[in-house]
């Protein structure tokens, strides 16, 4: 089986536990103001990448991975949106005994039992989720992202409820995602969940926007300045009270 795949890692260090062999699946169906990678946003701009392509470069490291309680993390683009192929992905990497994570920002509806079944079959060969809560207010996570989060809340009660462990993460942007209002409701919802063990808080850089108008798109926060320390650990403050 193959997916369209934007590019490959072997040694991140940024997303998950220890050392990780990073896939970056192509597509997504966001278009988070903040995004630095607007590259990977349309799934056929990707490479079609067979997953025995994957494992058998992915295996050359395995005992680094294994060293430093690493594995491989499926991030993007959207991953959820080439569920199948991540699944049968990880599959594979479990047959070589690799700690499989998904980076994700949980942008699909599982409302049909098919797609539940999906789910179900991903989740069961997941050991972790990286899941972001870019907005908590619907309304806000519209304006940041282009849809509303009603569907992606509900993904976490569905991983929580499978049991999987997460980390959520917050892109910090000083005057969008900062709101304390917002980030109190953020705590309250990650409360609800029962598989929560780390929240990270990613201070905003502007690493991406050159990637904006190399490919002729306005980037919407010209002149954004990142977070300050003191900023960051306030939020972390906040949602820190989740767990
Ligand atoms: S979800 Fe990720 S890849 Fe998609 S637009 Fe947002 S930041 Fe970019």
């Amino acid at each position: 089986m193959n997916g369209y795949v934007h590019s490959v890692e072997s040694f991140g260090t940024v997303d998950g536990p220890g050392l990780r062999f990073i896939v970056f699946v192509q597509g997504c169906g966001l278009r988070c103001a903040y995004c630095h990678n607007p590259d990977s946003w349309k799934m056929k701009d990707g490479k079609l990448t067979e997953i025995s392509e994957i494992i058998s470069e992915l295996v050359k490291y395995k005992e680094f991975f294994d060293a430093s309680g690493g594995g491989i993390t499926v991030s993007g683009g959207e991953p959820l949106l080439q569920m199948e192929f991540v699944t049968e992905l990880f599959k594979e990497c479990k047959k070589h005994g690799i700690h499989t994570n998904i980076d994700t920002s949980g942008d699909l509806k599982f409302n049909t039992p098919e797609r539940q079944q999906q789910l179900k079959e991903l989740l069961a060969v997941t050991d972790m989720l990286m899941l972001d809560i870019k907005m908590f207010d619907a309304k806000k996570h519209k304006e940041l992202t282009g849809k509303d989060n009603t569907h992606i809340l509900e993904f976490g009660r569905l991983v929580s409820e499978a049991g999987v462990p997460m980390w959520i993460r917050r892109v910090l942007v000083p005057g969008l995602t900062d709101d304390e209002e917002d980030l109190e409701n953020t705590a309250a919802y990650i409360k609800t969940l029962k598989t929560v063990e780390k929240i990270e808080v990613l201070p905003y850089h502007t690493m991406g926007e050159y990637k904006w108008k190399q490919l002729g798109y306005d980037y919407p926060l010209t002149g954004q300045l990142p977070p300050s320390d003191e900023l960051v650990k306030h939020a972390e403050e906040i949602l820190g009270k989740a767990i």
